[in-house]
């Protein structure tokens, strides 16, 4: 293990290994070791990355189905390491909670959102709401929503203009801490979305608890469910649900005509997906909102 520190290699193995059933047995190859420099050396672009102009976002718009226009967009973090090039969130956002990198990455994302929506109000934008995704590990922690709360006064926006997605997998975990963390958000008029229903351990508390202004519906699930009638008509009967009990749905993944229309037809209030808009940066999403001059001929989407 030339030029590697072993300890910090095995630290990195246990904060990784999974637990499953057919094996208890912590397993350091040479695989292990690649992994840990990768993970070092990623820890190490986002860190610096945060310590100077923080991390670069971009904004999906997501389309109401009643105004037909897009009333909000979702942050998306986006990472580039020179060494091993674009990284996915899915796999640089476990990297910043293991460095306790988290808070501060939310912070930025936050940050460049509170501007997005100043810069929007000014361009006199349909959209109004910024949707942020947040990690299970930042449920617990307190102190998020009232730091969420002095950097939103800061910069002296609305809170209700931002929401905050989390995903069902940190629902059963962490019910309590969620209601405390959701009630501190609440009462500061920030609203929170479930995130990837579906893809979770559903549990019925968490979906009809309260916590939640808006249930997005993960895309590869509804286009799974609706191909078939018995399917097609659960999926309208849990919007319908949703919606007499004020919650709003949104359909995640819509990549064509047919599932935008699916989706509609299914009572969703809100679609999101590259049929409708792609993840675009900031300077792309205020273009986007110009409004359109007489002769500008868009094709309706
Ligand atoms: P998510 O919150 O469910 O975000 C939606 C993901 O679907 C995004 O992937 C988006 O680019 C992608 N997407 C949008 N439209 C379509 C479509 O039509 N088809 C398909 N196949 N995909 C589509 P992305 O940007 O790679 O993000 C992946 C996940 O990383 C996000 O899933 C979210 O859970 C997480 N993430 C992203 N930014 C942050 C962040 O700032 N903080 C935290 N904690 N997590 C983040
Ligand atoms: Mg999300
Ligand atoms: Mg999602």
């Amino acid at each position: 293990m030339l030029g590697v520190d072993p300890t910090s290699v095995i630290d990195y193995a246990l904060s990784t290994f999974v637990k499953s059933d057919s094996s208890t047995m912590l397993d350091v190859t040479p695989m292990t070791i690649q992994d840990h420099q990768r993970e070092k050396a990623i820890t190490k672009t986002l860190h610096e990355k945060l310590m100077t102009g923080g991390i670069d976002v971009l904004f999906q718009p997501i389309y109401d189905t009643s105004s037909k226009t897009f009333k909000k967009a979702e942050a998306l973090a986006r990472l580039y390491d020179p060494i091993y090039g674009p990284i996915s969130p899915l796999e640089f956002i476990p990297i910043a909670e293991r460095a306790s990198l988290i808070n501060l990455l939310s912070y930025s994302v936050i940050k460049t959102s509170l501007e997005t929506l100043r810069c929007l109000e000014e361009h006199a934008s349909t959209i109004e709401t910024i949707s942020i995704n947040i990690s299970g590990t930042q449920v617990g922690d307190i102190s998020f929503p009232e730091h969420v709360v002095d950097l939103i006064n800061m910069h002296g926006n609305d809170p209700g203009s931002l929401s905050f997605e989390l995903t069902e997998t940190v629902m059963v975990s962490h019910m309590q801490s969620l209601k405390d963390f959701a009630s501190a958000f609440k009462a500061a008029g920030i609203t929170l979305t479930l995130d990837d229903f579906g893809t979770g351990v559903s549990n019925i508390e968490s979906v009809l608890s309260g916590l939640f202004e808006t249930i997005k519906f993960d895309g590869n699930i509804f286009h799974d469910l609706t191909r078939n009638r018995t399917g097609s008509s659960a999926i309208r009967h849990l919007i319908a649900l949703f919606k007499s009990l004020g919650i709003r749905t949104t359909i995640e993944g819509i990549e064509t005509k047919e599932q935008k229309d699916s989706a509609i037809g299914a009572g969703a209030d809100e679609l999101q997906g590259y049929f409708l808009a792609m993840p675009m940066t900031k300077e792309d999403l205020l273009a986007l909102m110009m409004p359109a001059s007489p002769d500008d001929s868009k094709d309706e989407l």
